[in-house]
């Protein structure tokens, strides 16, 4: 289970999902954007896979 607080309307939301492919997370309450926290680039596990190749 995660959660989000909605920066625009102070909201909480729950998923039992992350929505790590999504950058933004659109708000239930107010409908607004927000960053996901959960978010992960797919470039970013690449750096770090390289990142530990190298050393
Ligand atoms: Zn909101």
């Amino acid at each position: 289970m995660v959660s989000w607080l909605c920066p625009y309307c102070k909201n909480r939301m729950f998923s039992s999902w992350d929505f790590r492919e999504k950058r933004l997370i659109d708000c239930l309450y107010c409908q607004l954007a927000f960053i996901n926290p959960y978010y992960r680039k797919s470039s970013d596990l690449q750096l770090a896979k390289d990142k530990s190749k190298s050393t």
